[in-house]
């Protein structure tokens, strides 16, 4: 999916994996990004940390989230892309409180509704 042929996906370090999910963790992406989805950004962010510009190819939504928020370039494949980066937040639509990440069992911490939580762009 990297734009330079010479790198394995597999490759990332144990510290950039790291680095890439508490990234996607940031932008709230995280709980929809794979294994693999993770090892690319992380590959990415590893190699513009020594000073390569990576151009990562992909159609995930979450993976060019994540890399926008850490000035990684990407291509769009197959979507047409997105221009800006979006942060998740949860909703609970019977309190209205929101959340950064998804509550436990999808129940509101604040008022105890169960299933009520949406998942929203946070503006
Ligand atoms: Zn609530």
């Amino acid at each position: 999916m990297l734009s330079s042929g010479t790198v394995q996906i597999c490759g990332a370090t144990k510290d950039a994996i790291a680095a890439a999910r508490q990234a996607a963790e940031k932008t709230g992406d995280l709980p929809n990004l794979s294994r693999p989805d993770i090892s690319v950004i992380a590959l990415a962010m590893e190699q513009k940390k020594v000073g390569i510009e990576p151009i990562v190819y992909t159609g995930d939504y979450a993976v060019q989230n994540v890399l926008k928020s850490q000035g990684i370039s990407f291509k769009s494949v197959a979507n047409d892309g997105i221009k800006t980066v979006i942060k998740w937040i949860y909703k609970c639509e019977a309190c209205k409180a929101t959340f950064k990440a998804q509550p436990e069992g999808n129940v509101c911490s604040e008022c105890g509704t169960d299933g009520f939580i949406k998942k929203i762009k946070s503006t």
